[in-house]
């Protein structure tokens, strides 16, 4: 039988807490003790702890809570834009200048020559104008809400043409359908699943249609007996009925992936070059910057959306105003892009390279894990819907025994490590890892 009787109070734990106290605060520190004084009394254990046991819980539970919920984590996935993972890593340009937006005031909308007031997208506007031959840019929140505002700013109340075949679902409640439903415009499907073509759009078009879309499939590839039409077509059926065009990427890039060996995911240019009104992109995909959604377009337009109330709810912050810029920066120098660039770095990095690591890494891995680990190939994804079905050669570890305990472990851990379970192993491609150490210290934890 538990005696809470024995339990110490409050007051008298409180007096041992000095140090506690010192690091997180009276405050934190009582209430902490308080809710697990009250879950001792429920659960009555017997015996009752003492003050010794109770202390040093609580500074497990305080060190605990002041660690941050939202995680550092190591990505041995083998996908490299990880949705669920926050996607793109940032430039340190970009890291840099957004620590210096946080720090200091900054001309966000305030215009240096005049003393008048500025606008704040007038910091992204030439760089993305200047990198993609669009007339005019917008900027906002991501790339769901670029969708939102171009569909709600020019076709509501009307209909927007899309494909069957590009009726996408990016995940969560992203589904286009749903997106065109919220921005107040009717979709208006055409063609079928597989084949769509120019008399399909042709024979939609009506008093009724506000707007023909184009949306990239990004996540997916349709294969076999398919027929689309393409974006310069569309675009020259839209003009031919006085519509616009619109053409939603998705991931997008800003530069020819090839020359890097990779395969091709379409440029911002050729969408712009090939008769597209309003190109819209994300900024946390490929083109590895902060969250964002870019759009960019006929200058009439923009300005279009640009005084669409939407624009203030969606509008971006000043951190990423910044790091963006930095960002973008960053493609006037392609040499040096894969450099500098996290993300194309990532993609970038050698098999050869990741091999030898690999090597290098198991029999320590093995020895901290008390497992078995092996080398193996790989195969990476670039993730977030680029190049769906496309996948990159890399070697990482395949751990073993009992993968999802292993899993369970290495999650555990204060710097998690994530890794993915295939054929009765874990599998840590090592892609993403481009320091021994950061996996050698976390293991440590
Ligand atoms: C990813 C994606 C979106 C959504 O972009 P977010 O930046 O995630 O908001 C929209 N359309 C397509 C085609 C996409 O691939």
């Amino acid at each position: 039988m538990s005696d809470l009787r024995a339990l110490p109070s409050v007051d008298r734990l409180l007096a041992d807490c000095g140090p506690l106290i010192q690091d997180y605060g009276r405050l934190a520190v009582t209430e902490t003790l308080r809710a697990e004084l009250a879950a001792i009394r429920a659960n009555r254990p017997d015996p009752v702890p003492d003050a010794q046991a109770i202390l040093i819980n609580l500074v497990k539970t305080m060190a605990a809570q002041s660690r941050s919920r939202l995680r550092p984590v190591l990505n041995l996935t083998g996908t490299v834009l990880h949705t669920n993972l926050g996607r793109a890593l940032l430039a340190e340009a970009a890291i840099e200048a957004a620590v210096a937006a946080m720090r200091a005031p900054a001309a966000l909308e305030f215009d240096l020559e005049t003393g008048g007031r500025g606008e704040r997208d007038s910091h992204l506007r030439g760089l993305l104008c200047e990198m993609t031959g669009a007339e005019d840019a917008t900027v906002v929140n991501n790339n769901a809400s670029a969708v939102l505002i171009v569909l709600n700013t020019l076709a509501k109340g009307r209909e927007a043409v899309v494909s069957r075949g590009e009726l996408i679902e990016i995940g969560g409640a992203f589904r286009m359908p749903a997106i065109m439903e919220q921005a107040g415009c009717t979709l208006r499907e055409v063609g079928t699943t597989n084949r769509t073509h120019a008399k399909d759009y042709r024979d939609a078009i009506g008093p009724q249609t506000g707007l023909l879309m184009k949306v990239h499939t990004s996540n997916y590839r349709i294969e076999g007996f398919t027929k689309e039409v393409l974006a310069p077509e569309l675009a020259e059926i839209a003009h031919g009925a006085g519509l616009p065009m619109v053409n939603d990427l998705g991931s997008g890039t800003l530069v020819d992936l090839r020359r890097w060996g990779m395969s091709p995911e379409p440029t911002v240019a050729e969408a712009v070059a090939e008769g597209a009104d309003v190109v819209t992109f994300s900024g946390d995909k490929l083109l590895g910057g902060p969250q964002a959604g870019f759009i960019v377009g006929k200058r009439e337009m923009i300005a279009a959306i640009n005084r669409n109330p939407l624009k203030r709810a969606l509008r971006m912050d000043k951190i990423r105003i910044a790091a963006t810029e930095a960002t973008l920066r960053l493609y006037r120098d392609p040499d040096r892009l894969a450099e500098r660039l996290p993300t194309l770095a990532l993609l970038t990095r050698p098999e050869a390279e990741i091999r030898t690591q690999a090597q290098r890494l198991a029999p320590q891995v093995a020895a901290k894990l008390d497992c078995r680990a092996r080398v193996t190939d790989c195969n990476s994804q670039i993730g977030s819907g680029a190049l769906p079905t496309e996948t990159i050669p890399s070697a990482g570890l395949a751990l073993g025994p009992s993968p999802e305990k292993l899993a369970d472990r290495l999650r555990a851990l204060a710097i998690p490590i994530l890794g993915r379970i295939h054929d009765g192993e874990l599998i840590l491609d090592l892609r993403c890892l481009t320091d021994d150490a950061a996996l050698l210290d976390a293991l440590n934890g």
